[in-house]
Parts: structure tokens; sequence; C-alpha cells
């Protein structure tokens, strides 16, 4: 079947200081322990957080409490329990966040250009490894990226404990959409058969061409049919990257998340609510990282100068999007950035673009990011919340996101699964 065999980059939507963060550990923010083989029972060490703001993920606050971690879960909120081995009063501890779409892997090749996924030399490889490293950093502890086949020795060596970074979910090989082309829908369903056995945690769909192009839909409602139901029998969530028609398209063929949207109408966000299909839009951070290193990007796979010209029309009509979107009752907007080469570890300034241009109340904003984005994960049982039972994916932030939403660039504390690998904070 003639899927593409590159991944041309179709995503729209990102910065010049990713990368000046150091990987070299210096003071307090050293890892606290060293990462743990999971093929190793983990040790059911106790460690006690204490916090005066704690914001639980589902949108609660509370303050003055204590957070009990026994391994690598949370076991007990108690404001009595001591002694306190991380004292992070004055700061704002939350969930981890979890970014429902990045793309780990593609990176700045040697020449300074965008190389997308970038194969499988050892530069790409530590490209990878340093993007997982600042995502962790800057307090993304669970990130879906969608998607390459080299996301799978990174989420591996991750999940074992060999590098620092993120919980990845990755689509593996994505379905491009290309009109018949991409195959009957029988095909269509082979091809998500075989992603689910590559080890794919979901499918990602492109059901529309680049918004640089037009948006236009590359499948049929047919097709889009066939694909997020063979994938909802595989047990797996489907990403559909979607524009105008193929928004209402995807909801109709009962796919879990559109990602874009933009310029869907408000008929068509009120079926995605009736429906429970959630949306991810991205308000900002993605476009202005194409700005900011446009030359970078132009004259790579996809990136021309009548695209980098649509840009900011496209940038107007997705803060347009998330405004329209926050007044569809029962509508489920969750938290992606889109995050590519140079918007690693920046990822949370999507928060203030979608706070700041379009008009999130701050709260929502985090929730999206917590037991939202857990919950269309299907992983509210693991992640997304400050709860017993729960993996203990914990930061603090310098400063109150409630009050100033800047305060989510200033992450002092990144804690997952148990184990400490940041803490700036001063006590
Ligand atoms: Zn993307």
């Amino acid at each position: 079947m003639p899927f593409a065999k590159f991944l041309v980059c179709l995503c729209i939507f990102g910065c010049p200081i990713a990368f000046s963060l150091s990987l070299a550990p210096a003071g307090s923010s050293a890892p606290q322990s060293p990462p743990r083989d999971r093929t190793v029972p983990p040790q059911k060490k106790r460690t006690v957080i204490a916090a005066s703001t704690l914001l639980d993920g589902k949108g609660r606050v509370l303050r003055n409490t204590r957070i009990v971690i026994e391994g690598s879960k949370i076991v007990a909120i108690d404001p009595k329990v001591g002694p306190v081995d991380y004292d992070l009063r004055g700061l704002t501890v939350l969930p981890g966040w979890i970014d429902a779409h990045v793309h780990i892997t593609w990176s700045f090749g040697k020449d300074g250009k965008n190389a997308g996924p970038a194969g499988t030399t050892q530069e790409a490889a530590y490209e990878s490894a340093a993007n997982a490293w600042v995502t962790l950093m800057a307090g993304f502890t669970t990130v879906q990226s969608v998607g390459s086949p080299t996301d799978i020795p990174l989420r591996e060596a991750i999940l074992k404990g060999t590098l620092p970074g993120p919980r990845i979910l990755t689509a593996i090989e994505p379905l491009i959409g290309q009109g018949e082309k991409s195959g009957t829908p029988g095909e269509i369903r082979a091809f998500i058969r075989k992603q689910k056995e590559a080890g794919a945690d979901l499918i990602k769909i492109f059901a529309s061409q680049s918004i640089r192009l037009g948006g236009a839909m590359t499948l049929s409602q047919e097709q889009l049919n066939a694909a997020c139901d063979e994938a909802r029998k595989q047990g797996l969530r489907t990403l559909v990257h979607a524009y105008k028609d193929a928004v209402r398209a995807a909801s109709i063929a009962r796919c879990t998340e559109i990602e874009h949207g933009t310029m869907a109408t408000d008929d068509d966000l009120k079926l995605l609510a009736e429906k429970g299909t959630y949306l991810d839009p991205q308000a900002g951070l993605v476009i202005e990282n194409y700005l900011l290193n446009k030359e970078k990007f132009l004259g790579t796979p996809g990136y021309t100068e009548e695209g980098f010209a649509a840009m900011e029309r496209v940038l107007s009509l997705n803060h347009a999007l998330v405004q329209r979107a926050l007044k569809i009752p029962g509508l489920k907007i969750v938290f992606g950035t889109d995050a590519l080469a140079g918007s690693h570890g920046r990822n949370a300034e999507e928060f203030i673009d979608r706070v700041r241009d379009g008009g999130m109340d701050p709260m929502t904003a985090m929730v999206s990011a917590n037991s939202l984005g857990a919950e269309a994960m299907g992983m509210t049982d693991q992640i997304g919340s400050i709860a017993p039972g729960l993996e203990a994916d914990i930061i603090g932030l310098d400063g109150d996101p409630l009050k100033d939403i800047t305060a989510v660039r200033r992450v002092a504390f990144v804690m997952k699964g148990g184990i400490v690998y940041k803490n700036t904070s001063t006590k």
C-alpha cells in the first residue's frame, strides 16, 4: 500500500532558548537518586513533600498539606505526616504536565536546518535524548509523540530508567491521508493493525492537508470510519490532524481527538462536545516557533515562503478557535503543543498563549494538561492528579499560575514516578 515513506511535516503550527538549558547537573538540580531500572522491584522508600499551595490536577486548590510517596506512587495526602524530605512551601505544587501532541525526536540537523525525525544517526539519537531531557525539566512528565518509528528506542530507554525523560506514548508511523492512494478501507485497517503490532500506544491520522496548503480533506468519510473503527477494535485511541470539514468527519467517525481544528465552525465544535471528541487546539507556540526559527525551516520539506506568509493569518484563526471553543458547553479541550525542532522544553509557552490570547481561565489551562489530559489518554488511574494510588509525577512552580500564568516558565521542582530530577527550590 502506497503510504508515504517519509513524514513530511504537515504540522502547521513553534524558540530560540530551548537549548540554553544546561545538561550538566549543578548543585541541587542534580537527580536525587539514580534512575531506576524497572526490572528491579522499586524500593518502597518513603518521601514526604510539604506544600503550601497544591493544585490537585482536577481543579481544586489545597493549602498547607503534605504528600506522601512510597516507591513510584503517591500513598497519602496528610498535613500531619512527617518528617518532610522536600519543603516546597512557597512554590505552587501540581501534577506533572501532560502534552498530548509532541514530535519528541524532531530536531535541527548538523547544518542547523530542520531535520524532522532525522533518522538513526548518533547525532539524531543524542538530539532526541536532549529533547526528552529539556521536556522533563520543563515540567512535562508525560508526552504523546505523534509520531516516528525512532520514538520507540527512546520510549523504551526512558521506561527502563536508563535515560531521563518524560513518559512517552507514541503513534509510531502515522496514517497519512492522500485520497484514494491512502488505500481501501481494508488496507487502512491492515495499516492500523501493523502499528499495533509494532507497539503503538495510539494511532495518528492526517485527515487534512497542511493548513499552509489550504487544509482540504485528504481522507474520505469511509476511510476515516475504517481507520478509527479498527483502532478502537485494537484498543487504540486515534488522534486526527484535522481542519475545516475534516473536524466534523473525524468526530462522526468516532475518532478520539482532533488535533489543531483550525477553521472548524461552531456547529462542528458542538458536535465534538456532543460526541465526546476531545479537541487539542494550538493557540500559539508552534507558529511562534516557526516564525522565530524561519530560516531553519525554510526550504526543508513542507516549508515555503508562501506557507510562512500564511502563518500569521493562521495564528489569529487559532486564537479565535480557542476563544470560540471555550464558549461551547461540554467541549473537552486538552493541552497539546505540537512541539518540534526549536520548541522542545518550551512546551509551557502554550499555556501562556492559551490564557493571554485564547482567553482561557488559568485553572482550566492547568487541568487541561493534568486530569483532563489523562482522561483523554485513558490514564486517569495512573497520572494527571495528586491523589493516593497515582504515579508520583509532581512539579513545583516558582509563582502562582492562577495569578500570573508566566509562572509556568519557572519550574523549580520535577519528580516523575517518585524520582526527583530537578530541585532548585531554596529550602
Ligand atoms: Zn504535529
